[in-house]
């Protein structure tokens, strides 16, 4: 059985707490790897070498950290398949969603080459008689980031990318699900020219998450991951005064205007709603149709559609739509909400609930579903279910699909599709909701814009990547400076050049 390591200090380490979790081939069931569970100690130990390699970093000038991102760039494209591969092989998501899982990490990577220009400040000439006035920011110092499984490629990149281009040390704890890609990712940052130190990853449960919430050198946390662990973090993490940001779950919904293509809809919410086996948090969950008349058109649509899915491992081809789900508890999980719509209620138009796979029986893989006539009392549609699971609510109007989406307690993402401008324009308006998508059921922002949701998907006040990134990873200083000798008595400025 191979037994996994933290990187700490440029090097490959064994765990020495003892603990282990399991990390598994979801495609087959099988455990292929034991991940080591850090302890406080091993967490403290990483944090002192952060705090000693930091200073040099940070000393060193805005554009020769921006080279070592250049370079990682490089590496990533050299090494896309590879990366992938490890991924595919712990998360079960296909090939190309592998792929994609990577680049648009990349992505964030090539943003943060722009640190030169991004990080300069502001400059007041003559502010009063013989002062200047200038703002720059400066990095935090030790840093650290808790990431989920579902993109162990993507969001350790959009967390360590700003943060070390600003010149902070990050501390790495990502997903125990599927560790491989983050400690790919280290050692790929040190071959691209980054200091021993500057980026650990210390892998690890609810131990290392305490040991990073309370330790007194750690500045900042990014997290991402469920809301009620968001929400624990986002408290414990403010109350030892910490700067943080946590980004949490989602229940997206995608209104179905009667006006909309209906092919382009139905194609949107397949894609949306069953790629990577539902398992993004900018996943369509609840498709919201309005009038019976568009309703009863997009199931008629939607269900040769999902029929026609190939659900199988990463390792079948480029063809497969989705792959299994990461656990034996996820599947579980998501069964169980299956079974709780029906004995509320609610109308299993496709039902997935036998699906297995021939020679991988064991595997974690769920077949797809689709509920109609889902009412918002019932926990399908309160609950998010983080797999390939759709769930129509039928609205009576626009007014009321809007007002749908925006009591729910999520407000991650949301889409509408429309040929009509007044309403697709009154819906990205009114929502109360983070990333809107017209026509587009996916509404994820480039690099250089920023992503993040509103209401119980987010705790915190600034986004992930773009702009915000640059601000969460650094502080302002504000210096007011004045050379009296360069005034003559009565304010008139002369200048005094050096003898
Ligand atoms: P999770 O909350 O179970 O785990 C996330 C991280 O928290 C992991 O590193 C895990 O080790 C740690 N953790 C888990 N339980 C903990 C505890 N009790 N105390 C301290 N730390 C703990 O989430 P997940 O299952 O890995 O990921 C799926 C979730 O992430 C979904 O809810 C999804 O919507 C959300 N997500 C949100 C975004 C976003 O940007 N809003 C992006 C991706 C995923």
């Amino acid at each position: 059985m191979q037994e996994m390591t933290h990187y700490i200090d440029g090097a490959h380490v064994k765990g020495t707490s003892g603990r282990f979790g399991d990390v598994f081939n979801p495609a087959t069931g099988e455990v292929q790897a034991k991940v080591p569970l850090a302890s406080v100690e091993e967490l403290n130990k990483a944090v002192a070498i952060a705090e000693a390699a930091q200073p040099a970093w940070a000393a060193m000038n805005p554009q020769r950290r921006a080279r070592v991102m250049m370079k990682f760039v490089d590496l990533l494209n050299r090494d896309m398949d590879k990366l992938a591969e490890a991924l595919s092989r712990e998360h079960g998501k296909t090939f190309p969603d592998a792929k994609g899982d990577v680049q648009r990490g990349l992505e964030v990577v090539e943003y943060c080459i722009g640190a030169p220009q991004l990080l300069k400040g502001d400059f007041t000439d003559s502010a009063g008689p013989g002062i200047d006035m200038y703002s720059m920011r400066q990095a935090l110092g030790v840093t650290a980031g808790i990431t989920p499984f579902n993109f162990p490629a993507m969001i350790p990149m959009w967390m360590f990318a700003p943060a070390i281009v600003c010149g902070n040390a990050f501390i790495l704890k990502p997903s125990e699900r599927d560790p491989s890609v983050p400690l790919m990712l280290a050692e790929l940052m040190e071959e691209a020219g980054l200091p021993k130190g500057i980026l650990q990853v210390v892998n690890g449960d609810k131990e290392a998450v305490d040991a990073i919430l309370d330790h007194p050198v750690i500045q900042s946390i990014g997290f991402v991951g469920s809301t009620p662990i968001a929400e624990y973090i986002y408290g414990r993490g403010c109350s030892n005064g910490k700067r943080v940001q946590c980004f949490g779950g989602a229940k997206n919904h995608m209104i179905v205007m009667p006006d909309a293509d209906m092919d382009q809809a139905a194609d949107a919410l397949i894609g949306a709603g069953y790629g990577a086996a539902g398992e993004r948090c900018m996943a369509i969950s609840v498709a919201v149709p309005v009038g019976d008349e568009t309703a009863d058109k997009l199931i008629e649509k939607l269900v040769p559609r999902i029929e026609k899915l190939k659900v199988g491992p990463y390792t079948s081809g480029d063809d497969v739509d989705y792959g299994p789900v990461v656990t034996a508890a996820a599947k579980e999980n998501i069964l169980k909400l299956v079974q709780s719509g029906v004995d509320q209620g609610a109308e299993l138009v496709v039902d997935g609930r036998d699906f297995s796979l021939q020679g991988y029986e064991d595997g974690f893989f769920v077949g797809p579903h689709l509920f109609d006539r889902v009412t918002p009392d019932m926990d399908i549609y309160t609950k998010e279910i983080f797999g390939p699971v759709l769930s129509t609510v039928r609205a009576g109007s626009y007014e009321e699909a809007l007002k749908l989406a925006m009591d729910h307690e999520y407000g991650n993402g949301t889409a509408i599709f429309t040929r009509d401008g007044d309403t697709a324009r009154d819906f990205a308006n009114r929502i109360n909701i983070g990333m809107v998508g017209i026509n587009v059921p996916i509404p994820v922002p480039l690099a250089y814009h920023t992503f993040g949701g509103w209401k119980k998907s987010v705790f915190g006040d600034l986004n992930q990547h773009g702009p915000d990134a640059f601000k969460f990873y650094t502080r302002t200083k504000t210096v007011t400076s004045r050379w009296p000798s360069g005034l003559k008595e009565g304010g008139e400025f002369h200048f005094k050049p050096m003898e």
